[in-house]
């Protein structure tokens, strides 16, 4: 089934109990044995389990195209359970330019990995990077906040004639807007929180694997055993905005493409990142790689930080906060909040471009460009 009806119907069937058409959020946290000590619905205790979670990983996996997944409480609680599948000491490769949550926590909490920080838009410098072979190779693409494209086929396909397993972040793209499985990857990752959950009012993560292999089996008990899972609740709400993620996703593209190309003709705006723009120096790619271009737009305004925080202060309907994904559209002053070390350009503003009229959107950051 094409994604818009696996969205609307997949780990999702009328109760059984009540008919009720949507499904029930199950908040117990334990369930009962049968006199014989066996369990009736195979449902034990809801770290291990639940029926609203496992409707959600079924939606997930299903959407993904791969066989299973498991839902965490956050996407970064996800991508440490990746991390903590590694042993001390093992070698992973993770793009420069990654989320700056994931590289944070591979530096202060997982220092004992051996991790090393590869350019991954150049294959010449992931291939020498896989020498000696790492066991994993973390991609994410787009990247955060230029938007640079990571080839998935090649890089899969290079990491795979090392011995290396391929993780891929695929929260800014969607499962609508690229394929990892299709394209060589072995594991996929997600931050729920953002265009899954789509309303700016959950936290949720998840892991979805395209085969089952005795690394997922690993990955399914560190799940259960360090218990990062997120409530019934949590889960209820990442289905119920699942729902409409195919149309949802189709506003965020469209005012995200209007936003970018009246930004690059703007005479204050020094650069503007989006893979959907003829400019993008990775528009050939984009174009083979990406079923959707995303609701994510990054621009360099003239001159430093101040002029780009004097423009931020300026937005009326734009808010200024991180994160991404939901319907209202966020500007952010990515460097700010990435901190010292950022290496993110000080003139950079990320947009997170919403589900208002886009003209609306336009017209508020004219004015708000018209302080520089
Ligand atoms: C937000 C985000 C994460 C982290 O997810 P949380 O749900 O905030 O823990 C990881 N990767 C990307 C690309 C993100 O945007």
């Amino acid at each position: 089934m094409k994604p818009e009806t696996l969205l609307i119907h997949a780990g999702r069937s009328v109760d059984a109990a009540t008919s009720a058409v949507t499904p029930p959020i199950h908040l117990a946290s334990t369930f009962e044995r049968a006199p014989d000590g066996s369990l009736p619905h195979g449902f034990v205790y809801t770290r291990f389990g639940n029926p609203t979670r496992q409707a959600l990983e079924q939606a997930l996996a299903a959407l993904e195209g791969g066989v299973e997944a498991a839902a965490f409480a956050s996407g970064s609680a996800a991508t440490a359970a990746v991390l903590q599948s590694l042993a001390p000491g093992q070698r992973l490769l993770l793009p420069r330019d990654c989320y700056n949550g994931t590289a944070n926590s591979v530096r202060q909490v997982f220092a004992h990995l051996d991790a090393q920080f590869v350019d991954m838009t150049d294959l010449a410098a992931v291939q020498a990077a896989l020498e000696p072979a790492p066991a994993l190779v973390w991609l994410e693409t787009p990247s955060n906040p230029t938007l640079r494209l990571t080839d998935l086929a090649a890089v899969s396909s290079l990491a795979h004639a090392a011995g290396a397993l391929v993780v891929c972040d695929n929260t800014w793209a969607t499962p609508l807007g690229q394929r990892p499985f299709d394209l060589g990857v072995d594991l996929v990752m997600h931050s729920t929180t953002k265009y899954l959950g789509g309303h700016s009012d959950v936290l949720g993560g998840a892991l979805i694997t395209k085969t089952a292999t005795p690394w997922w089996q690993r990955l399914k008990q560190i799940h259960v055993l360090a218990g990062a899972v997120p409530s019934p609740f949590e889960c209820w709400l990442i289905l119920r905005g699942m729902q409409s993620l195919a149309y949802r996703l189709r506003g965020h593209c469209a005012n995200a493409l209007a936003v970018a190309e009246w930004l690059a003709q703007h005479p204050k705006v020094e650069a503007v990142h989006y893979p959907g723009l003829a400019s993008h120096p990775q528009f050939e790619l984009a174009q083979r790689q990406m079923l959707l271009m995303g609701g994510m737009v990054s621009f360099e305004v003239v001159g430093g930080a101040a002029e780009a925080i004097a423009v931020a202060a300026q937005v009326k309907l734009w808010t200024r906060a991180t994160s991404l994904g939901g319907p209202e559209s966020l500007i952010e002053h990515r460097a700010t909040l990435e901190g010292p070390d950022s290496p993110t350009p000080p003139a950079l503003l990320r947009l997170s471009v919403g589900l208002e009229h886009s003209d609306d959107l336009i017209a508020d950051l004219a004015q708000a460009l018209a302080v520089l």
